[in-house]
């Protein structure tokens, strides 16, 4: 038994949905795309689900946050991709893949052979037992990841209103999940190794801000320490938490967001893979010609920093989805993928958008104990990357502005006095170089790598910006 496609992707997340898109405005006939998907549902908005979906009042519910909407573009139901004919074969996995014979086996038993294959299988959530504490499958301890997590975390947090909660993990999930508690009239305490909320991106003088405006909330902080076991009664419920410092949290529940892995198992040994991930060239393109890989799952060149990353943010995710279409359908025309990196988060009334990189040197500017400030980190002399919280759409821009051009820092202190001056100076400021082409995907940036010379850049980082907001602003539920 078995079906053949010109184009399958496989995975049905953000970046399937972003792709399909694509596809249809470039052009594809009725029955060449499949979308193949463990799933249940067609592709939606994930990020969704530990925002508006958690929302004790009208909380955001399929089919209002399929993709694109998180884009403002098109929202794809099912109805849209039976239109399109496009194939979605839902609640199915792939158990195994053949990239020789160009063939995908799924669980059911059925052979899916492409012409061209998009991998966009993304990453599942780290599980404790992976570190050893077993228990984790108990009812009331909680992952989050895709919409059936997201239910059962609802119907949870729904039986112990009032109650105790424990949140594992002081990184994205940890930090909007534990919001969302409190929303929900939850007690939440927050356990994590690190010294500080958001490690791997924040400064200490940034995370303070958060973790005291989190405690103004009521939530508590034991930081330094992890799980080492739970305690349950007698029906498998977890009732308490143990911690490897020796003390004990009573919990109703337990949230775990100790990070994640990229599902590239299938394709160990028969794609390069790098970084975690499955490595690409600028074009999206694995190391076997017929196969791409987008989002979570791909390692792919940052022309900025000059080295492979993989990202976990859901902007390069719709961007490399994007950009891979664009080169599959139009090869010649299609540059190489030029990303800015682009994170953000919403939690209580805050809202935070980070360009670039954290490398090299810090330097704080704005009003710490108001509700703008920022951050620009600054390596060999140029601005690598800029934080901001509390930003108008214009600064937004200014600072991904500012990034995307590397702006030369000759003085630290005075950038950190000028603060936002800087990045609004920086992007208004016109350069004298000819107008660079911009390739038809509207994403493809061809310049030369030294920044000054980017004139296009401020189109593109513009764009970015501008969308930033949008999304920051007008999206506030997902
Ligand atoms: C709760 C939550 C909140 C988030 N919030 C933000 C945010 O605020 N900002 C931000 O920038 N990013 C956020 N993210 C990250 C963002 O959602 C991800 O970067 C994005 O979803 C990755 O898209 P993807 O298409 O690569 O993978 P996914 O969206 O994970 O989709 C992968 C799909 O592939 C399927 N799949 C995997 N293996 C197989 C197989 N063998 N067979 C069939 N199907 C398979 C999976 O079931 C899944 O449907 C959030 C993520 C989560 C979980």
């Amino acid at each position: 038994m078995g079906r053949a496609f010109v184009y399958v992707i496989l995975g049905g997340g953000v970046a399937a949905g972003y792709a399909a898109l694509e596809f249809t405005k470039r052009g594809v006939s009725h029955g060449e795309l499949c979308i193949i998907s463990e799933e249940p549902v067609a592709p939606y908005e994930r990020p969704a689900l530990s925002k508006g979906f958690l929302l004790p009042e009208s909380p955001a519910r399929l089919p209002s946050f399929h993709t694109c909407v998180g884009a403002n573009e098109e929202r794809l139901t099912p109805k849209w991709y039976k239109e399109h004919g496009i194939e979605l074969v839902l609640g199915t996995r792939v158990k195994s893949a053949d990239v020789r014979r160009k063939t995908l086996l799924t669980a059911t038993g059925e052979t899916i052979s492409y012409k061209i294959l998009i991998i966009a299988t993304g990453a599942r959530a780290l599980k404790l037992e992976e570190f050893g504490v077993s228990g984790s499958e108990a009812e009331n301890v909680c992952y989050l990841r895709d919409l059936a997590d997201a239910n059962s975390l609802v119907n949870v947090m729904q039986s112990c209103a009032g109650g105790n909660a424990v949140v594992i993990g002081g990184g994205y999930i940890g930090m909007e999940c534990a919001a969302s508690l409190v929303i929900n009239k939850i007690n939440v305490t927050m356990v994590f190794p690190e010294a500080h909320c958001m490690a791997r991106l924040f400064t200490p003088k940034i995370a303070s801000y958060y973790e005291d405006y989190y405690q103004s909330k009521g939530v508590k902080f034991i930081k330094g320490t992890v799980l080492s076991s739970f305690e349950f009664d007698s029906s498998g419920k977890v009732t308490a938490v143990n911690l490897r410092d020796g003390s004990q949290l009573p919990a109703d529940m337990v949230v775990v967001g100790i990070g994640i892995r990229p599902n590239t198992s299938l394709f160990e040994g028969q794609l390069t893979l790098e970084k975690g991930g499955i490595k690409v060239n600028g074009k999206l393109q694995t190391s076997n010609n017929s196969v791409y890989a987008v989002g979570d799952v791909a390692t792919f060149p940052v022309k900025l920093f000059g080295e492979t990353r993989r990202l976990e943010h859901v902007d390069s995710v719709r961007k490399s989805a994007k950009h891979a279409v664009a080169a599959i359908l139009e090869p010649e025309k299609a540059g190489e993928f030029d990303y800015l990196p682009f994170f953000y988060s919403r939690v209580f009334a805050l809202s935070w958008q980070f360009f670039g990189d954290n490398a090299g040197e810090v330097v704080h500017f704005g009003d710490y104990s108001g509700s703008t400030f920022g951050a620009y980190w600054i390596s060999k002399g140029h601005l690598v990357g800029s934080f901001l919280e509390g930003g108008t759409k214009e600064e937004y821009e200014a600072i991904a502005n500012a990034t995307r051009l590397q702006a030369a820092v000759e003085d630290l202190a005075e950038v950190g006095r000028q603060g936002l001056k800087f990045a609004l100076t920086v992007s208004k400021t016109p350069l004298p170089t000819p107008p660079i082409e911009v390739s038809s995907s509207s994403l493809v940036l061809e310049r030369p790598v030294y920044a000054w010379h980017a004139t296009a850049g401020v189109v593109l980082a513009a764009s970015v910006a501008g969308f930033a907001y949008w999304y920051g602003r007008r999206r506030r539920r997902w």
